[in-house]
């Protein structure tokens, strides 16, 4: 009882945890272990002896598949058909998992793929007066800068503000999606440009963002009405503290500009939450790309990714803490 209570507390706004096995033939003891849930609270203990409490929406189990997390967040990302926003961060430190959640190996992919298939499906087996779009694009947001992952190019994009307040993005590519093929060739067609920029620029691929934009539009045929429903799936940057005393010239900036737009998005999650008469949307390059989305009509759901290594349990505190602010 109490249990939903919470959840309705937490209108549209959710926190999963998500604990990645242990890699390999790795046998230490795992970092964390969960003692209990209840009401939305989490009680951990640590590998050495730390206990602490925190609050979240779920635990995802750590042997559940890749279909499995699907199964439970598709409800969530068809709402998108019906004219939602719906935006699905990972979140975690570099390690934790994120890119196998959104991204995942091609033999089990992840929610990217399941997501825009799904969609496809679901549109198909609709009939009635309705005409579906679905459009997709693809961005990476590197050191505050924009980068087209469907075409790319050397030129950054620029987000316009509208006179109705409506963001738009000049040249941003939008593919047009109509058959399953078309779905895993576009999505394939980003994640080879993504390494390409990556190579270029000479850097760690996890130290971007990456966006998978979908846009679904229904088109009512006798009426001509439409609506627009936007789905944004955010592989985040590492979260990890770079030391910012041992890091100098393009990784200086680089962490700055991480470390800035994920404590930025953490505001604007806990702005939305509190239903704050001012969310700050304009501070980095990520929140203004989502402002459309993460307003109104919106569904949002952040799956922070916590790690079982020792080694990582400074940065997996670090994210317990991230989730227990904006949940
Ligand atoms: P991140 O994107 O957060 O840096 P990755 O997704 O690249 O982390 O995951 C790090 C490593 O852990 C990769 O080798 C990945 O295949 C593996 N991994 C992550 N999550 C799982 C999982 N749920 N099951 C099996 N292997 C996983
Ligand atoms: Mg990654």
């Amino acid at each position: 009882q109490l249990h939903n209570q919470l959840v309705e507390l937490n209108g549209n706004i959710r926190v999963f945890y998500r604990i990645r096995p242990q890699l390999g033939d790795c046998k230490e003891t795992p970092a964390l272990s969960i003692d209990s849930m209840d009401h939305g609270i989490v009680h951990l203990t640590t590998n050495i002896g730390k206990k602490s409490s925190h609050s979240v929406d779920r635990i995802i189990p750590t042997h559940f598949t890749q279909q499995q997390i699907f199964d439970e967040i598709s409800p969530i990302i068809t709402s998108c058909i019906d004219g939602y926003n719906v935006c699905i961060f990972a979140y975690g430190h570099t390690g934790s998992g994120k890119t196998y959640t959104m991204e995942g190996p091609s033999t089990d992919p992840g929610i990217n793929q399941r997501a825009l298939q799904q969609l496809f499906e679901t549109v198909t087996d609709r009939d009635g007066d309705i005409d579906y779009t679905i459009n997709v694009s693809m961005i990476e947001i590197y050191n505050e800068k924009l980068k087209d992952l469907l075409t790319p190019s050397t030129s950054t994009l620029c987000i316009r503000q509208g006179e109705d307040g409506r963001t738009s993005i000049p040249g941003l590519t939008e593919q047009n999606v109509d058959s399953l093929n078309a779905v895993t060739e576009t999505l394939n067609r980003g994640k080879k440009n993504k390494a390409i920029a990556a190579t270029d620029a000479n850097k760690e691929s996890s130290r971007s963002h990456v966006i998978v934009r979908v846009t679904v539009i229904a088109t009512n045929r006798i009426t001509n009405r439409a609506t627009v429903g936007r789905l944004n799936l955010v592989d985040l940057a590492g979260s990890e503290r770079v030391s910012q005393t041992n890091a100098t010239g393009q990784l200086l900036n680089e962490a700055k500009a991480i470390n800035k737009s994920l404590s930025e998005l953490g505001n604007v999650v806990l702005a939305l939450r509190q239903n704050n008469k001012h969310v700050p949307f304009r501070n980095c390059q990520l929140t203004r790309f989502l402002e459309d989305s993460l307003n109104g009509e919106s569904k949002t759901l952040v799956m922070v990714h916590l790690s079982p290594d020792t080694s990582a349990l400074t940065e997996t505190i670090s994210s317990m803490n991230f989730a227990e602010k904006i949940g």
